[in-house]
């Protein structure tokens, strides 16, 4: 019949005596291994593996490890609850539930952000979805658990926690130019424009944003400017007009 190929079946070889007997084979397997060990014991500096945890890798400044939420300065999360990070989750696996904030000026707020680190797939989508800056991911990549359930990290584990230093430093997070952070030395991250609220507050701490030519959001006035902006009607293209 046309269109199937005849792969063919490879029948197995019989066996020598010697194969059979199992032991020759046992003492050639074990000669094998016992030269790799002796190797390795006179040339234990040369060995591909690292000796850990007492020696650990130096990974990169844009490490992806554990997820930390961001925090604003009164403590409370920069999360508003949009789900754009769950939508954009390949794993699916993140959950939130969204409550109203207590604050009118925040609206909304997680009542849950669960983050299940065993299917998590560490690629960094969370970060470049959010935002409101507010899901940043660590270099601390030690995360083992004895349970399942103890792998969903809520908010008590992913926050921020004021004052104390991330273990491992951050990781993979949006970097704004001119906020003082060193720019990510791959090319999978091209800098976060700063958003209105973001560029005003980088300009109170003295950094220099400034807004360049051409279009595109770094462009876009800031709310103090849109204030004093004076409005220019756009003329209508002369398809637009409606015919009298
Ligand atoms: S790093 Fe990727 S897989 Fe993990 S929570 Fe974020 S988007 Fe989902
Ligand atoms: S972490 Fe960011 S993207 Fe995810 S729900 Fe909160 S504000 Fe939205």
């Amino acid at each position: 019949m046309s269109g199937v190929v005849d792969v063919g079946v490879k029948q197995p070889r019989k066996l020598t005596v010697a194969e059979r007997l199992y032991l020759p084979e046992i003492v050639k397997g074990m000669g094998v291994t016992i030269r790799h060990l002796l190797r390795n014991i006179v040339r234990i500096r040369n060995l591909p593996t690292i000796l850990y945890p007492e020696k650990r890798r130096d990974y990169s400044e844009r490490f992806r490890g554990k997820h930390i939420l961001t925090t604003r300065d009164d403590g409370t999360l920069k999360c508003v609850a949009c789900y754009m990070c769950a939508e954009a989750c390949p794993a699916e696996c993140i959950t939130i539930v969204a409550g109203e904030h207590p604050k009118i000026a925040y609206e909304k707020y997680p009542v849950v952000f669960d983050i299940d680190m065993l299917r998590c797939v560490f690629c960094g989508f969370c970060v470049d979805a959010c935002p409101k800056d507010a899901i940043w991911m660590t270099r601390n990549y030690e995360m083992a658990f004895f349970k399942r359930e103890e792998a969903v990290f809520g908010i008590d584990k992913l926050i921020a926690k004021p004052g104390l230093p991330v273990k491992d430093g951050l990781g993979y997070r949006p970097y704004y130019p001119g906020d003082g952070t060193r720019p990510p030395g791959d090319a999978s991250s091209s800098p976060v424009i700063p958003g209105d609220g973001e560029r005003e507050r980088l300009r109170e701490k003295g950094c220099d944003v400034h807004h360049t030519e051409g279009p595109g959001p770094l462009n876009a006035p800031s709310p103090a400017e849109k204030r004093t902006q004076v409005l220019t009607p756009t003329p209508l293209k002369k398809s637009s007009r409606i015919a009298s």
